[in-house]
């Protein structure tokens, strides 16, 4: 039984692993016996992350990563799949924030979220899928959303809100298209996670009033997603495919 979340012989890429639920992402693949490609733009944070990792017994690879440029994706692929063996599970992670009226909001801040949280989700999926098939590979692609734009609208958020929609249309296509090549393809969309980046307002007292509305009575934690993360990278998921997995304690529930 424990096989189901056994991933010894894969190899994964996380994109977004510098900080945050990449990074998490990356050391809890790595614990369940992946080879782990760490992708971002901060390589130093990489390199940190990766000898933490292989401290602990892990496997892990620093790669160079935009994911918002289609020659980056590119050669991040080409150098994890050389060093690692054929990449078999993708955590398209790397994401930036939004903030400000829609009405007032730069074009440059939309192009910005866009480019990087759905077409840098496309980019490394349009790589690592056509990878996969290639090899043919069972694989896995799991897209972090977020309860934001899945039935969840917030405001002074659009061009965020407006990106993780499109992640979860993304997630459905792609899981119709690949699933004839074995590969199943969800989303995970959490709700309010602690990270080092934004526990500093989740401590304020206007986050604490958000807390209050969360039924499972606290924000999550990055070990709170490792259960789905698991699940959708191993063989527990593989007749789940085109599935959005709500991690966010009910919050999404709550409308008081
Ligand atoms: P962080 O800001 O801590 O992490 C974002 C990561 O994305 C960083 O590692 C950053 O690395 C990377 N990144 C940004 N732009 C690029 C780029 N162009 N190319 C490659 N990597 C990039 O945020 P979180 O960990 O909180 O968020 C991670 C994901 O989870 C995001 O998609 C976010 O929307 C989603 N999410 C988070 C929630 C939360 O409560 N924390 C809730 C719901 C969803 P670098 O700058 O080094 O490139």
């Amino acid at each position: 039984m424990n096989d189901l979340f056994d991933l010894t012989g894969q190899v994964a890429i996380v994109t977004g692993a510098s900080s945050g639920l990449g990074a998490h992402f990356a050391e809890t693949l790595a614990q369940a016996g992946a080879k782990v490609a760490i992708g971002a733009r901060r390589v130093d944070r990489l390199a940190a992350l990766a000898e933490k990792i292989v401290g602990s017994g892990g496997t892990a690879l620093p790669v160079e990563l935009d994911v918002t440029d289609a020659a980056s994706v590119a050669d991040a692929i080409q150098t994890a799949h050389g060093a690692l063996g054929p990449i078999s599970i993708l955590v398209n992670n790397a994401g930036i924030p939004s903030a400000g009226r829609a009405i007032e909001m730069e074009e440059s801040e939309w192009d910005a979220v866009l480019d990087t949280n759905l077409k840098g989700a496309w980019l490394m999926a349009r790589e690592v899928g056509s990878h996969m098939v290639a090899h043919e590979t069972a694989g896995r692609i799991i897209n972090i959303a977020s309860i934001i734009g899945v039935g969840t609208a917030a405001k002074r958020v659009l061009a965020y809100s407006v990106s993780k929609a499109g992640m979860v249309s993304l997630t459905e296509s792609l899981a119709l298209e690949l699933a004839g090549n074995g590969i199943c393809v969800n989303a995970i969309a959490p709700g309010y996670i602690e990270t080092e980046l934004n526990s500093g307002f989740l401590q304020s007292s206007a986050g604490q009033r958000i807390a209050t509305r969360v039924p499972i009575g606290r924000f999550g934690e990055t070990r709170d997603l490792d259960g789905v993360l698991l699940m959708l990278a191993g063989p527990a998921a593989r007749y789940v495919t085109g599935s959005v997995v709500t991690v966010d304690g009910g919050l999404s529930l709550s409308t008081l």
